[in-house]
């Protein structure tokens, strides 16, 4: 951007924010006792904001909005009678003194994370609205670290008037700080978890004394699950705010989520959007019981967020649960939403033993790491345990989590281009966990990852509204759309145009629905046609122009009923193509070999893998295979002894041969879990240092991309005295590497390297 459109764009920043009032015109907050069903349907009907307080609901309502609420007969009492009058007079701040401004809790994160480098780290997620800064902070041993632990995050303040929550994280942030080699169990509780405190959800908010952020939107009305246009939202993720806040969580995959509001004390956990109970509903009771119960309140009740008396769409809980299976939930922590400063403490202190409990808590049930049989790499994994809802993995590091109680289990693992696992009577004991490493042999098959975003308008409670249905292959249990409802589905891969469908839609029922797809590079459109279809469909991506898809929106096309069961199109899965190139008029052709370090000879049987398919050399170590044009790799094994990786590049028409001749090497199993690479910071942007846990010296490293290819190479790396390798990274394009070391036994160890 030129500086002085810059310029411009501040000025009107500027003009805007001081033009602009904070709440909505004549916008008052309300007491509404609900007295009977009829009257709680009338509020959610017609979408009035609003928040369960105890014995009322706290609404936020214009004067127009009020005059509804008096015509039902519904009886009410004005708490404040003009917000903006109330935040205006707030004075400069926009808080009552005592409170931290937005800039003071940045600059104690900042500073936590100047004293406490090994443990703190301050991660930048982006900009709110009105240029307001985001910033999460991480608190983990080996913080700069992605590792096999668990995660939990706590966030607070998406209301920005609700004083409470980022008063309580940032406390609560330093005291893990302070206790880390002082206090026994903090220590090992950093030492074992990834604590993510994203402690200002909505700085425009909190800096006027607002619900709603600089585009006068509720935030927790805002996120894509189940959403349905509450709240000023204009579409699922339709802010900044609740962008980066959804990108934090798909990257981070939370075993449990605690988001922090004030107005009420009451633990809220999903379904909020519909009455029915969810899968995991056993799991939530037990914790939040569990928190309850070791927080300092005398009585902190809990329940579902819809039978709270207030059914919301939008909420961020629905989302963590709905779309990531983490045990999620909303804490209210104080009956007032601006306490007397005096309160803080006091609050804090009443639920510190509970967030530690969580922190614990969130480390048991069942994890693992899913990894490639040949290359031994985590690769990204979708993993169901009984009927509860689905988890994926950290594509990587390849660890999954799901917090469960004791019992016995079956587990299945999917994983695109690998054969499915299941495992059962895995067995868990109360408040353990128990680690199910996961190898996978390839196999074709690629389907839907996760579920970002639902709508069915005005929602279908006649229907199970099973998202998870859709995901994974085949298998007669479907997700019903609604009518005129959309699922955006996250396909994991690339999808990349080429010669045939590139995907297929599978309803696998004896009636077949209409409904039409949609393909999109990010998970918010720009969604662009593919095609029409009905029942089972292949599309190609083609019709859209797009030259690559991540994302997919299937919509129902609005024929039949909408309070049905299975209304709408009911999608059991999406197969894809994994297919990089546009053209497969290419020839490859030659011999393969081993090398024995003292002689090459023929390897006959060699199994050559190019992208989803697999040929074999014959008897006489030949093979011949037309292939898709384009650069791409070759990974060739020879039974348990040898290996190469053989980057190509063929052009349409182009006959190309090609001698492969492998290396010895020890068998992959070898390579275990403890002889790996450490790579910090991962991801990485300028430097990255690169430490083997083989303590011996490294004579070669390789650092191939994610097709395996090899795009550079270092003979005897030099370690610096704490026997790190500093690599600079920063002519290197974006995207996954891996990186492979040689140490001077003939030993090798991989790790996988994000570069920003
Ligand atoms: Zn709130």
């Amino acid at each position: 951007m030129h500086k002085q459109l810059l310029l411009i764009g501040l000025l009107l920043l500027v003009l805007t924010v001081q033009g602009q009032n904070l709440w909505r015109e004549g916008e008052m907050q309300v007491r509404v006792y609900v007295e009977n069903q009829a009257q709680a349907d009338f509020l959610k009907r017609s979408n009035m904001i609003g928040e369960p307080a105890g014995a009322f609901i706290r609404c936020y309502l214009t004067p127009d909005e009020l005059l509804h609420i008096r015509q039902q007969g519904i009886r009410y009492e004005v708490e404040v009678d003009d917000l903006n009058k109330m935040s205006a007079s707030m004075g400069s701040r926009g808080v009552p003194n005592g409170y931290y401004t937005v800039a003071q809790l940045h600059a104690i994160a900042d500073s936590l994370e100047q004293n406490f480098p090994d443990i703190c780290k301050v991660v930048h997620l982006g900009f709110a609205t009105g240029m307001n800064e985001l910033k999460a902070i991480k608190i983990s041993d080996n913080v700069h670290l992605n590792e096999n632990e668990a995660g939990i995050l706590f966030d607070g303040g998406i209301h920005g008037d609700e004083l409470g929550g980022p008063e309580n994280l940032i406390r609560f942030a330093r005291d893990l700080c302070y206790g880390y080699n002082n206090d026994a169990q903090i220590t090992n509780l950093i030492n074992n978890r990834e604590i993510w405190i994203y402690y200002c959800v909505n700085p425009y908010g909190r800096k006027y004394m607002t619900r709603y952020n600089a585009n006068g939107v509720d935030l927790n009305r805002d996120f894509g699950y189940m959403w349905n246009g509450e709240g000023n939202s204009s579409g699922p993720f339709s802010q900044p705010e609740s962008k980066i806040y959804r990108n934090l969580m798909l990257n981070n995959q939370f075993v449990i989520h605690c988001s922090y509001h004030s107005g009420t004390e009451y633990i809220s956990y999903p379904w909020s959007y519909r009455a029915q109970s969810t899968p995991d509903a056993q799991h939530h009771l037990m914790l939040a019981q569990m928190y309850s119960q070791s927080s300092g309140y005398t009585n902190l009740p809990y329940g579902q967020g819809y039978n709270g008396m207030y059914a919301i769409n939008g909420s961020t809980k629905d989302f963590g649960y709905g779309a990531l299976g983490s045990i999620s939930w909303t804490i209210e922590l104080s009956v007032s939403k601006q306490p007397p400063a005096a309160q803080i403490v006091p609050i804090y202190l009443k639920n510190k033993a509970a967030m530690l409990k969580m922190v614990e808590m969130a480390g048991y049930g069942i994890q693992g790491v899913v990894r490639d049989s040949i290359t031994n790499l985590p690769i990204p994994a979708l993993v169901f345990v009984n009927d509860f809802m689905c988890v994926t993995n950290n594509p990587v590091v390849g660890d999954f989590h799901k917090f469960l109680p004791g019992g016995s289990y079956t587990v299945k693992v999917v994983a695109a281009g690998h054969q499915t696992r299941v495992y059962e009577n895995v067995v868990v004991q109360d408040n353990q966990a128990t680690t199910l490493d996961v190898v996978l042999p390839r196999d074709t098959g690629r389907y839907a990852w996760r579920v970002i975003s639902t709508h069915i308008a005005g929602n279908n409670p006649h229907d199970e509204g099973n998202t998870m249905g859709a995901l994974g292959p085949p298998d007669n249990i479907r997700y019903s759309l609604g009518k005129n409802g959309y699922a955006i589905i996250d396909m994991c891969d690339t999808l990349k145009p080429g010669n045939g469908p590139e995907i297929k839609v599978f309803e696998n029922d004896q009636t077949p629905e209409n409904y039409m797809v949609m393909a999109g590079a990010t998970p918010d459109g720009p969604w662009i046609l593919m095609g029409h279809g009905t029942g089972n469909q292949e599309f190609e991506l083609e019709p859209s122009g797009l030259q690559q898809a991540r994302y997919l929106k299937i919509k129902d096309s609005g024929t039949g009923q909408s309070q049905i069961p299975d209304a709408g199109f009911d999608l059991d899965a999406i197969s894809y193509v994994y297919r990089p190139a546009t053209d497969t008029s290419g020839i490859i052709e030659g011999f393969t070999y081993i090398d024995w370090n003292v002689l090459i000879e023929k390897a006959p049987g060699t199994e050559i893998y190019y992208r989803d398919q697999v040929v074999y050399s014959d008897e006489n170590a030949y093979f011949r295979f037309q292939a898709d044009t384009g650069s791409f790799a070759m990974d060739a094994i020879w039974e348990m002894y040898g290996y190469a990786n053989c980057p190509v590049h063929l052009s349409p028409q182009q006959h190309l041969y090609l001698n492969i001749i492998m290396e010895w090497m020890e068998p992959v199993e070898t390579i275990a879990a403890n002889n790996s690479i450490t790579l910090y910071p991962n991801p990485g942007r300028d430097k990255v240092a690169i430490k083997s846990l083989t303590n011996n010296p490294l004579l070669s490293l390789l650092l191939c991309n994610a097709q395996g290819a090899v795009v550079h190479r270092i003979m005897n790396p030099q370690m610096n005295v704490d026997g790190e390798i500093l690599l600079n990274v920063s002519t290197l394009k974006p995207g996954l590497y891996i990186v492979v070391g040689i140490d001077e036994t003939g030993k090798s160890a991989s790790g996988k390297l994000l570069i920003q």
